[in-house]
This record gives C-alpha cells, structure tokens and sequence, in this order.
C-alpha cells in the first residue's frame, strides 16, 4: 500500500499532523497508522475528560519556561505555531476554549469529544486513511521510498511523520534507524513522605511556599497541596518535573526542604517576633499575627515545638532558632513518588540535538519527520504537553508539503 505520507500513531500529534498536511497539500495521499483499536485514547482522558487543550500564556519567551526539556528548542516553532494559532485552529473549525482562573483552556463544552469530533470529521474530509490496529514494527529506507511494516502488512510512502508518544516500542525503532534515544523517566508526580507530620492535614493549601531539593539547584515557587501521602500541587508538580533526572536517578529516596514563608526573610521574621517580645511580653507566642500560614498549619508547627502555652516573655532564643527553622528550612524525607490524576509524562525520547527544529526533520534520516511527545520534550500541567504535540505536527506538516511541493 502506498502513500506520500504515512503517519505513525493515532494520537494528538499524529492527527494533527495529517489534518495540516492535509488541509496544506490537497494532493498528498495520507495514512494514519495506529497500533491499538482505539486512537486518540489520551486525548479522551485528559484533563480528566475535559482536554486541557493548551495555556492561555501568549508570550513564547514565557511559553518555553514550561518545559523542563525543550524550553531552547521551543522557541523557534513557537513563533512559528503558538497558543494563539491553536485557539484560532480549533475556533476555525468552531470549538470555542475557555480560560480557566489558572491559566488552562478547555473546549467550552467541556468534554474531550470535542476534540476527538473535530479531528475525526477533518481526516473524513481530507480523505485520510485510518487503519488501525496497526503496530509498526521496523522502517526502512530504500532510495527515495520508506518501507513501513505492522506486523502482517507492509507499506511505502515518501515522508514519515512518527509521532508514537513516549512508546518504548515506538522509540525503538528510529533508534534502529541510527538515532540517539535518551532514556524514558517519569515526569509530574507528587512526593511520598510517609513521615511526615503534616499528613494528617490533608487538603491544607499554602500558597505561595517555596520547595527545593536539598543538594541541588533544583527549586520552585508557588502553591502546595498537602495530602494524606505527602505533597502535592503546582510548586511539587513543577519540581518532580524540572528534577525528573536527578529524582528517578536517587529512587526518589531524598530530602526536600521547604520554605513555608518565602516573601518573609529570615531577618524579617526574626525581626518580628523580637519586637512582639518587646511589645507583648505576656501575651502567648501567637505568630497568626506575624505569618501568613492556614491557623492548622501553624498550630501543628507550634504543637511540634512545644510552644503553645509559652510566653513571649520566656520565649528563648533557642526556642525562636527553632522556630525560625521549622517556618523556613523545613526538611522532609522523601520515599517515593505518586502519579498525579493519571496524568503521566515522560521525560525523554529522541535526543533533540539530531533533529531540526525548523522543520522538525530528522538530521539522520531525510524524509522523517517527529511530532508530540516522541520527542525528548515535556510540559508542566497546564495543557502545555498538547501544546507541544500541536505546534511540532504543525511545523511538520508545513515541511512535509514544501517537500512534497519541490518533487513535483
Ligand atoms: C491521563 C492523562 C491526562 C493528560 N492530560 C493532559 C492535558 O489535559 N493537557 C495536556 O497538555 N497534556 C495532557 N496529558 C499529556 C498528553 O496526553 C500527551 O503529552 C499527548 O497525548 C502526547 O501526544 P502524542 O500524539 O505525542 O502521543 P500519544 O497521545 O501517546 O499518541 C501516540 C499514539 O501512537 C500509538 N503508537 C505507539 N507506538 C506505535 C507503533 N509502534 N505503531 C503504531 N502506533 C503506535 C499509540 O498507541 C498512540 O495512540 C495527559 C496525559 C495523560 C496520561
């Protein structure tokens, strides 16, 4: 079976690759190859059924800082193919996103069928061929023409567009091609600390906190969920996946410190609470006053020092130290990881150095073209992994026809 294009799984990046390069050159015969029954399934479940489809941040400096790997490599395509042209994509097509309170945007209907409707209708229209049940096994080059083989099918076309996900399998195959793989890590989980004293707390939201992994560079600003296994929300999030490497290469066994008051220096605080002595000598150390924190939060800090019932009078300088320690230097032994609502991620993929990111070719093998989540790039939560799919297929898919263009 020939084509021009084949293109290599039936997910986000994969369909909107075909649609573009369809809707680019009429002419290019297109076929969508998918290794399961179902395509799109991780469209279906995102964002809990709703598909975060991408971020309203239209600023592409601003844009790349959301993704722990491929934030140098981004900038370019995102000047090409950014959040603003996906918006105009799909409202072109008459799927309207909303914006939420933080920053995401979701079809209004709220439902990820959305999606999967408008992409289904388009490769009807362009004639795109979907087979399914497709599992590639190997490609190969010969002259101008890709072989592809499923297991009991093969097929030829000029131009490949592999957009297999974070697939080991699927990996496997372009690295047989000659390309670097950089090996698979999970990204965007939450922190076990089954030691903590905070666990009992679940459901506390402190915002902002700044949480760090001690021995490493490695730091993030913003809101923390506290939950009956340890802690998540977005300042976790976003630190297991800028630290995904370091992370998974200490087993997630390690220490992460925790400044509960980061707009509060140390001096300042310090300052506080001295003057509050000074001031209030009798009165009980209440630092309500003094910090910002949800009152069960400061009672279990306060109940872990043993200060509720001290005076500001017999308030040590030992006992502030202590204080002063536990409100900014706060230390967690952390014991593994959990998956975040089943949104996982994978960091790694082919190695970003041998492809062009103009074109989103390969720089080893002409005619094969990468899209999606295939590619050593991940997001934070947000919609900023669709994002990625949306612009690399894009990007693609404009190459793809230019080439195309040139053979006839
Ligand atoms: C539960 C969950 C929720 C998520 N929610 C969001 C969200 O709301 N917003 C967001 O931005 N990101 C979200 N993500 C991440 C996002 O889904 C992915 O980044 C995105 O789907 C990547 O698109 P892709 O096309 O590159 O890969 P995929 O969507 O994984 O598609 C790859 C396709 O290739 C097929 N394939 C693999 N190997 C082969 C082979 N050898 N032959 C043929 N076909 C093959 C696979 O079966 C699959 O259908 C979520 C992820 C999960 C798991």
């Amino acid at each position: 079976m020939n084509y021009d294009l084949i293109v290599i799984g039936g997910g986000a990046a994969g369909f909107f690759g075909a649609i573009n390069c369809a809707e680019a050159q009429p002419k290019l015969r297109i076929a969508i190859l998918e290794k399961t029954r179902q395509v799109l399934s991780k469209v279906k479940i995102s964002g809990g059924g709703r598909c975060n489809v991408t971020h309203a941040c239209f600023d592409e400096r601003e844009l790349v800082k959301n993704y722990p790997r491929g934030q140098k490599e981004l900038i370019g395509p995102f000047t090409k193919f950014k959040t603003t042209d996906t918006i105009a994509w799909f409202k072109k097509r008459g799927i309207i996103l909303k914006t939420e309170d933080d920053g995401r945007m979701f079809p209004i209907t709220d439902s990820s069928s959305t999606i999967i409707d408008c992409f289904t209708k388009e490769i009807k229209k362009y004639s795109i061929d979907l087979l399914v049940g497709m599992d590639i096994i190997e490609i190969e080059k010969d002259g101008p023409f890709f072989t592809i083989s499923a297991r009991d099918k093969k097929f030829q076309a000029s131009f490949i567009l592999f957009a297999t996900g974070s697939s080991p399998r699927g990996v496997s195959i372009v690295e047989k091609l000659g390309h670097r793989l950089v090996p698979p890590v999970p990204s965007l989980f939450t922190f076990n600390v089954p030691d903590s004293p905070l666990l009992d707390l679940a459901g506390i939201s402190v915002n902002p906190i700044e949480i760090s992994i001690k021995g490493t560079n490695l730091k993030q600003k913003g809101p923390l969920l506290l939950t009956h296994w340890g802690f998540s929300g977005p300042a976790a999030l976003k630190l297991s996946a800028f630290g995904a490497r370091v992370l998974h290469d200490c087993h997630y066994d390690t220490t992460i410190m925790i400044d509960w008051i980061p707009d509060i220096s140390k001096e300042e605080l310090k300052h506080r609470l001295e003057k509050f002595k000074l001031q209030k000598p009798q009165a009980k150390i209440n630092v309500e006053e003094i910090v910002p924190l949800p009152k069960n939060l400061l009672k279990r800090f306060m109940e872990m020092l043993q200060l509720e019932n001290v005076r500001f009078a017999s308030f040590s300088k030992k006992q502030l130290e202590a204080l002063i320690n536990i409100l900014k230097f706060s230390s967690y032994a952390v014991k593994g990881k959990t998956t975040y609502k089943n949104e996982f991620v994978t960091a790694g993929g082919v190695d970003l150095k041998e492809v062009n990111f103009k074109t989103m070719e390969s720089m080893i093998v002409p005619n094969l073209f990468f899209a999606g989540e295939v590619l050593n790039i991940d997001g934070i939560t947000g919609g900023f992994n669709f994002q990625n799919a949306w612009t690399s297929a894009w990007i693609a898919a404009q190459a793809i026809k230019e080439r195309f263009n040139e053979k006839q």
